[in-house]
């Protein structure tokens, strides 16, 4: 183990189990080039361990199994491949706590969260496992009554699953749980800070059955090059990409040439809305959690709180209170509730955006004190008397900062709230149902919690509109994005 001199038995455990190889045709192997690359602990900035770096010629060889393993993935009776899927979650829930603590290493959020966010993941394969044998099609008779029109639902074949380092393993596993269910195979790229969960899981899915070929993994430190030659080759049939807007425009053009199916989850701006009749000290919590769930970096984090004047006070006052209580530090600690961010320019970011407000007339109304550590650390703040222009709410942080900004009127706030080229998630905070429901209609996003700070259920559509990407994951409808509609015109004399 590289450079580390702390580790307790039970991560250095973890840590050796994981593989570090590149999954390729059921087997762990190295990359071609034989190169590695370093998987750093955010909490102190060391590296854990080396993992293969896959080079193009390795990610080729990964679709050329996938290719290979396509045909007979697909003829799989739906129930074998549902209970592979549902395998997959019985194996993931006995193991929670160790993909978790993998997962804090890796990642830096509290532990508790860990095992949150690995129930979850589980919960995509539960969910897809029953979706599998759900596909279904249609017998119709065609309106002149001389033809019957059929129509099938068949796996869009080879996908391409490109994921982040901030939920690294439910991001993989909405995505993988509806291709399997499918019938389609894959090969996933996950980033690079965060590959060893994906490692886990895919070690797991092996376990549980998956013919080899069917899943390959790329983890690499070329990703633009890698992903790229996969876009290029006219094998390919899907790329379905969560990460940042930036990124997710470029793989779009790329993608055209090819007309390759795209499923785009990207970046958010969530305004987290507070309006006068609200149960204050339940929005309060609920803020919490949309705020500082996964170190204040999730898409669907509350990015501005918009409160209306009458309440601002006391809203704010509470809330710097609650901030008050967190324990900042390593997330394997379990007294901490806030762990380090995945890295300096992350921290470099945030500040540079508080700064800015500052500069603006914004205070810090409350900083959480920071631990003594070579770590990235941020501090958590509430941020009061924010411009609505200011770049702290225009941006996407990605980061325990709450700037608070005051409203007077609901047509302000919509006004506000819309001007975002994101269209993610909302919050609003109301006991007014005939408002909840037509700021609801109003509000340009995917996803609206009514009285509610989390989101995510793999039971429930998740997605955004306008620069947070197209496409839907979980729910009934997630499948879809990985089959296509065959229509049968059956004559009938
Ligand atoms: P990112 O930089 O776009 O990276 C996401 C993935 O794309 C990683 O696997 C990354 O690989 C890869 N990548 C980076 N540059 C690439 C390129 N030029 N060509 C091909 N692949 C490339 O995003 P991130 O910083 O990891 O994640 C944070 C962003 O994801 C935020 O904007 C967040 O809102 C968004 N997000 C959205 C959702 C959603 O469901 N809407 C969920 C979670 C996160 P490497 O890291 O290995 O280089």
């Amino acid at each position: 183990m590289p450079n580390i001199t702390s580790l307790t038995e039970s991560e250095a455990a973890v840590l050796s189990a994981v593989p570090k190889g590149l999954l390729r045709n059921g087997a762990w192997v190295d990359s071609s080039t034989g190169m590695t690359l370093g998987v750093d602990d955010p909490s102190t900035g060391e590296v854990l361990v080396e993992v293969a770096d896959a080079s193009v010629e390795d990610a080729r060889a990964a679709l050329d199994a996938a290719v290979a393993a396509q045909p007979a993935w697909a003829a799989t009776p739906p129930r074998e491949r549902g209970e592979i899927l549902r395998r997959t979650y019985e194996l993931m829930t006995e193991r929670n706590e160790e993909l978790a603590l993998l997962m804090t290493l890796e990642m830096g959020k509290p532990i508790a969260e860990s095992r949150s966010e690995v129930a979850y993941a589980a919960d995509f394969f539960r969910w897809f496992s029953e979706e599998a044998v759900r596909l279904d099609g249609s017998w119709s008779t065609a309106p002149d009554g001389k033809s019957r029109i059929i129509t099938m639902k068949q796996p869009v074949g080879p996908c391409l699953l490109v994921t982040p380092w901030n939920f690294p393993l439910a991001m993989g596993a909405r995505k993988i749980g509806p291709a399997f269910a499918a019938g389609c195979t894959v090969v996933v790229k996950a980033a690079k800070q965060t590959p060893l969960s994906m490692h886990a899981i895919a070690a797991i899915l092996t376990e549980a059955g998956l013919p080899d070929g069917v899943l390959g993994t790329v983890t690499t430190s070329k990703a633009s090059s890698v992903v790229s030659s996969l876009i290029e080759d006219p094998r390919l049939r899907k790329l379905s990409f969560t990460g940042s807007t930036e990124v997710g425009q470029s793989l779009a053009e790329q993608s055209a040439k090819g007309l390759i199916r795209l499923s785009l989850e990207l970046g958010g701006n969530a305004p987290f809305i507070v309006f006068e009749d609200a149960d204050i000290d339940h929005a309060v919590d609920q803020a919490m959690l949309a705020k500082l769930r996964n170190n204040g970096e999730a898409c669907t984090a509350a990015n501005r709180f918009y409160v209306h004047e009458s309440v601002l006070d006391e809203f704010s006052t509470k809330f710097a209170a609650r901030f008050e209580k967190l324990v900042v530090g390593r997330g394997t600690d379990a007294a901490v509730t806030l762990g380090p961010l995945i890295d300096q320019a992350a921290v470099d970011k945030v500040e540079e955006l508080v700064a800015a407000a500052v500069a603006e007339g914004a205070t810090v109304v409350y900083e959480t004190p920071l631990p003594k550590s070579t770590g990235y650390f941020s501090a958590a703040r509430v941020v009061t008397g924010v411009s609505p222009t200011s770049r702290l709410v225009t941006d996407e942080i990605f980061g325990p900062v709450a700037p608070i900004v005051g409203f007077s009127t609901e047509d302000e706030l919509l006004g506000w709230a819309n001007a975002s080229d994101y269209g993610l998630a909302a919050y609003i905070f109301t006991r007014d149902l005939d408002r909840a429901v037509r700021v609801s209609e109003k509000l340009e996003v995917g996803m609206v919690g009514v009285n509610r700070g989390v989101l995510s259920n793999p039971a429930a559509p998740f997605g955004g509109v306008k620069s947070s990407g197209y496409g839907r994951e979980g729910a009934h409808v997630g499948i879809d994005e990985y089959v296509e509609t065959k229509y049968l015109s059956l004559n009938v004399g």
